[in-house]
């Protein structure tokens, strides 16, 4: 093919990446390991909170609890504790944070900004911000190898190098606000890989890249994973610019060699369940509108 000769121009390779994206647009969360959410279906009308006593269809957002019996959703067990501070112009219908307090309630907790979660240890918690001086997760990851001794660097593996995890709930302007807050300083700043959002919310002059909060924390939880525990092979392929799994995948396939019967704890989509709501919601919108013609799929790429 010859126009597949030479290093092409710009405007070819912003054609093949959006072809591409097109691609995933059409079935974007096959390589997830989410639950059947056809039930979902069968849930008619709507139910009184029990504690505000709005009326609701599947979970109270002023509540954070569930109206729905616990049968239609499932359970995620999550590594470590994330705390969501959300801006208090934010609309709580409109947000995807309640997916997360719904889905994985032992661990996650949402707070109205300026409430803020009482007892912080700096040191094992990380804000979820791309300051100036943030990180990725696999350089906080070597960090916490690189201060340890090397001989208990198998134990190190084993363990999370933070304990909690805070992400703000709002529009980027607010969160850049929230951002200012005294109490954040002496955190750590994370930075997420790049991903591209099936949010079908639009936000004015946001890109395709500014996730969701649901997505962003679903992400987040791959990439920290990951890096402890390496990655399944053919895992989330879409995904596949967003965690490097080679190395650790060769160490787990030497121990299968060496007969070592460890338990395989790469990941392969254990919080993938976060997305239940969210992968229902996304296609309930696209029964009612036509993927091409909502705004939201429209921002640009990069
Ligand atoms: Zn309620």
């Amino acid at each position: 093919m010859e126009e597949r000769n030479g290093a092409g121009n710009g405007s070819e390779e912003k054609l093949s990446k959006s072809e591409e994206q097109a691609a995933i647009d059409r079935m974007p969360f096959q390589n997830y390991r989410i639950a059947d959410t056809e039930i979902l279906k069968t849930i008619e009308g709507r139910t009184c909170c029990e504690s505000c006593r709005k009326s609701r269809k599947y979970f109270c957002y002023t509540c954070c609890t569930p109206v729905i019996d616990r049968r239609y959703f499932p359970r995620v067990k999550l590594p470590i504790k994330i705390d969501i501070i959300k801006h208090p112009n934010e609309v709580d219908g409109k947000s995807t944070a309640i997916h997360a307090a719904i889905l994985a309630p032992d661990d996650v907790t949402i707070y109205r900004y300026p409430e803020f979660p009482k007892t912080l240890n700096k040191e094992e918690t990380i804000l979820i911000f791309p300051s100036k001086d943030a990180s990725s997760i696999e350089a906080l990851f070597a960090e916490s190898v690189k201060e340890g001794d090397t001989s208990v660097e198998r134990d190190l593996q084993a363990e999370f190098p933070v304990k909690r995890a805070i992400f703000i709930d709002s529009t980027w302007q607010q969160t850049k606000q929230i951002y200012r807050d005294k109490r954040f300083r002496g955190i750590r700043c994370v930075i997420l890989k790049s991903r591209i959002s099936q949010f079908w919310r639009h936000q004015k002059k946001s890109p395709r890249w500014y996730l969701a909060t649901i997505e962003a924390i679903h992400q987040f939880l791959v990439e920290l994973h990951s890096c402890v525990f390496g990655r399944v092979e053919g895992y989330a392929t879409d995904l596949g610019s967003a965690v490097s799994n080679g190395e650790r995948d060769s160490v787990a396939n030497d121990e299968r060699a060496n007969g070592c019967t460890e338990v395989d704890r790469r990941y392969n989509g254990q919080y993938d369940n976060l997305l239940y709501f969210f992968k229902y919601m996304y296609y309930e919108i696209h029964t009612m509108y036509n993927h091409d013609d909502l705004l939201a799929y429209k921002r640009p790429l990069t």
